[in-house]
Parts: C-alpha cells; structure tokens; sequence
C-alpha cells in the first residue's frame, strides 16, 4: 500500500509560473493589466477564437454570457443534468429555468437527439457541457439552435484541448467558457476565460466582467495618467488579474505537452480495466480530439458486492483519491426541490450519478502513481466481484 495519500486533481506548478508571479508582484501592477491581455491574446490563438476574455472564473463566464445574451426571467435554458451545478445556478441566477435534457450513457454528454422535443417558446439558449474533456455532438446542436434562433453557450471547463470534427473549441458557437479552477488542465488558482467570434458579444461581456464601466476601464490608473468613466451597466466583478494571468501564460505553453501526459495515463489504464468485467472504460470515439480532463470508469453494480461509495471509500483506504462527477444536478436539494424532479426523470443521469468514479489523472502523477491506481482497482474489485 501506498504510504503517501494519493490527491485526486492536484496541479502542476513549475518555476516558470513562480518566476512570473514573483514579476507581477514586484512589477505593482497586480490587478487585471497587460498580463492578462497576454493571456488572452494567447488564449484566444490557442482557441481559434477571434476574442477572448479573462475571467476569475468559467461560473463568471457562463453567468455573463446568459447576461450579455439578455436572457432573463421567464426564459428557458436547454442543458444537461450530468454537470457540475454551476451551469445551472448561473441560470437561476439569470432567473431563468434550467430546463433539463437527459444524457447518453456512453458519452455522459446531452443527447443532441432530446433537445428539439424540449425547446418550448420560451427558449432562449442551449448550454452544452462538454463532460470530462469530451465536445458533444456540436454540428448538430449547432444546426437545432439555427432552425429555432437559440444561442448557444458551451461549458467547457474540462474541454480546453477538445476539437470537435476538427473544429476548436472554443471557435464553434455563440460563446464558450473555461475555467482554470485548480483541478481542471489549466490552472491559475480560481479563473476562467470566454471566447466568441462576436465583437458586440464580446465586448458586453468585457464590460459586465468589470463593473460594467467603459471599455478599458481597467487603465484609469495605470501611467496613461486618470481619465474618467462612465457606467452604462450595472456589472458584476469578474474580471481576471495579472497574478492569475501570470500562472495562465505558462501553463498553457504546457498545454499539448501535458495532453498526451494524460492520454499515455489514460491508455495505461485503458490497457487493464478494459478486461475487466465488472468496469466500462470510457468510450472512445475517433471523430473527436478528447481534452483527457477526466479519466472516468462505470462500474457494473450488478457483478459487484459493494455500491460506488464503497468502492471509493476502498480506494481511500488504500490511499488513493478519486471524484464523482457527478451527481446529477436533478437530485441536488434544491432543484430536486424546487422542480420537483424524481430519480427517474432523468434515467441516464441517475444511472450514470450512481455507478461513476473518476481515477486521478493529473500531469503531476508518475507512472509509478498510476500503476499504484490500476494495482487498488484490481484489487478492490477482486475482493469484491460477485
Ligand atoms: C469546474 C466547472 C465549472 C466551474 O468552473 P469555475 O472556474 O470553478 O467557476 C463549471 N462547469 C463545469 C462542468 C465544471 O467542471
């Protein structure tokens, strides 16, 4: 057994951020500032995303994008249930309903064959998520959002490497928010980053992230001496500062390095579990570049003693991290609640919430970690096969 607990998601931070940050700070220009703007310069190529604005998070950006778009009370969302809540609490927050569409089983993704039954007059926008670094069918939701005039904004806080068909993400639709929260592929501490190739769109967006002030409000103190500005919307403070930027501008250097770190884990993992009965391994499909955000197995209950909790509290106990991702939205309090929703409302999801572990997959890790990984799930599941 392991001696040291092995930490699902942790980040890797090398000299080149430290010594970044260490200029920032010492520069006294710590807010938002010409960092940030290197960041998104360089995010937005990365992308092929004509604009890309820096956030302090891929919450901030989903919430700006419904704001900027004018949705509002009354209005419906499409999105998924298999998500991290935050894609649907920015819909609330916009006072607007999360209207549900169940998933595919094999992907985790929205079943792009459910939205149109779902779109009433009171649609808005479809709100794609990318789940686990893997783009949804996005030529298709694409054309449904063109045949009934949506918008379409895509989470894709685990899919800054993904392409779709060859296409980016982050070029596809309307609008497309990442984040950089410390678990996911780019990591600033907390951030995140909006792209879209609408100049109007981008820069209410940019306006909202900073108190809704005039465009470059960021410089009224900077050596081009003070000039006065003038609020024309009420905005939020979502913008990213040069600190955060300053962590961005190298690890995205790292990007493609570090995706084929993880798709080398992923096929050492693949390699073992996809013997293993009582283990579905993630789908694989050719069409589509997966960013590797999430290495995340199903288990099979039915050929297994012990239910999913169990089975990561084993791993725990062998001192190895894992994650659910996620429990569906659905049978969270308050929109289980508030909606009314029963377990079966969505039956993919509540499958998929109930039988879901996500193994670490982080560029930190060694091969040693990874074998030490595959070594407890072979274990665990030898001791407890049916
Ligand atoms: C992490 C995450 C978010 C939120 O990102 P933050 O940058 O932490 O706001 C949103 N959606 C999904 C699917 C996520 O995993």
């Amino acid at each position: 057994m392991r001696k040291k607990f092995l930490t699902f998601g942790s980040p890797l931070i090398e000299e080149a951020e430290i010594n970044e940050v260490k200029d920032t700070l010492k520069s006294g220009w710590l807010g938002t500032g010409p960092k940030t703007k290197l960041f998104e310069e360089n995010f937005s190529k990365y992308s092929n995303a004509k604009y890309a604005i820096g956030l302090n998070s891929c919450t901030a950006g989903l919430h700006l994008a419904l704001d900027a778009l004018g949705v509002k009370s009354g209005d419906e969302i499409i999105t998924t249930p298999m998500t991290f809540p935050a894609t649907t609490n920015v819909i609330e927050h916009v006072g607007a309903r999360p209207v549900l569409v169940d998933i595919k089983r094999n992907t985790f993704n929205i079943d792009e064959k459910k939205i149109e039954e779902a779109i009433t007059s009171r649609t808005k926008a479809i709100m794609p998520v990318h789940l686990t670094g893997r783009p949804c069918e996005m030529d298709v939701i694409v054309q449904i959002a063109e045949k009934y005039k949506l918008k379409v904004i895509e989470d894709a806080a685990h899919a800054a490497e993904a392409y779709f068909k060859g296409l980016k993400v982050g070029s596809i639709s309307d609008v497309t928010c990442f984040s950089f929260y410390v678990t996911k592929n780019i990591v600033t501490g907390e951030g995140g980053m909006v792209t879209t190739n609408d100049k109007k769109l981008a820069d209410k967006i940019r306006i909202r992230s900073l108190h809704g002030i005039s465009k470059d409000a960021w410089k009224r103190f900077s050596e081009e001496g003070y000039s006065h500005y003038e609020t024309i919307y009420p905005g939020f403070k979502y913008n990213m500062i040069d600190i955060q930027a300053s962590l961005g501008i190298h690890q995205l250097k790292r990007v493609n390095a570090n995706l084929l770190i993880r798709e080398n884990y992923w096929n050492l993992y693949n390699q073992v579990f996809q013997s293993i009965p009582q283990i579905i391994i993630p789908y694989e499909d050719k069409s589509i570049t997966h960013a590797r955000h999430l290495y995340t197995i199903i288990l099979r209950l039915k050929q297994l003693k012990i239910d999913r909790d169990q089975f990561i509290l084993e791993l725990k106990n062998i001192n190895i991290g894992s994650g659910v991702h996620y429990t569906s939205v659905h049978l969270h309090k308050y929109y289980r609640e508030k909606y009314s929703f029963k377990k079966n409302d969505y039956p993919n999801a509540a499958w998929v919430s109930d039988r879901t572990v996500s193994l670490p997959l982080s560029v930190q890790l060694t091969n040693k970690d990874i074998s030490d990984v595959i070594d407890a799930v072979v274990e665990i599941i030898s001791l407890y096969k049916k």
